[in-house]
């Protein structure tokens, strides 16, 4: 880690500590010749489980971009706002941090699916339930109807009067399979 101040090679470490809530670890610096002081953050890689387990019983390996990939979809729907994306980044390394305190080597995916659900629900319902409905393959107006009454009751208490304005798009993509 070369010095910001005078780019001299060698730094001492002289403070280290963990932040749990975003993993990583925040560290005092010191240039051994200018003597200035700076601060780094390196992030440290969640250990994820290697495996999921499927309904039906059956495995397989454990995808950060297939959990990547079933969040952007309930997302598909909303404005790509550049602040969002912030947001959304946040959500989906703070699921994967989740996971990552799952300690048997294997996930079910109904436990992925309510992390996710669990996440995507305090920021935005609408992407909740756009998730759900493709993990559930919800198909039919009941089963919709069933989906949208099952999480308004599980909205918290402030975020149920907000308005939750519901689009659905029941394109092809919605059939894709999410685990
Ligand atoms: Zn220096």
């Amino acid at each position: 880690m070369r010095c910001p101040q005078c780019n001299h090679p060698d730094t001492r470490v002289v403070d280290s500590r963990h932040t749990a809530t975003q993993n990583r670890v925040r560290r005092r610096r010191e240039c051994e010749r200018c003597k200035q002081r700076f601060t780094t953050y390196e992030s440290i890689p969640p250990r994820l489980p290697s495996e999921v387990i499927k309904r039906d019983g059956s495995t397989e390996a454990f995808q950060t971009e297939k959990l990547h990939r079933s969040m952007r979809l309930a997302w598909r729907n909303f404005a790509d706002d550049p602040s969002e994306q912030d947001k959304r980044d946040r959500l989906y390394q703070g699921v994967l941090e989740h996971i990552s305190r799952h300690l048997e080597s294997a996930i079910g995916t109904e436990v992925i699916a309510n992390l996710v659900k669990d996440a995507l629900r305090q920021h935005d319902p609408t992407a909740c339930i756009l998730y759900a409905s493709v993990h559930e393959k919800v198909r039919s107006f009941a089963q919709w109807q069933n989906l949208i009454n099952r999480e308004k009751n599980e909205l918290p208490p402030g975020a149920r009067k907000q308005q939750m304005n519901f689009e659905l798009n029941l394109g092809e993509d919605s059939a894709e399979e999410s685990s």
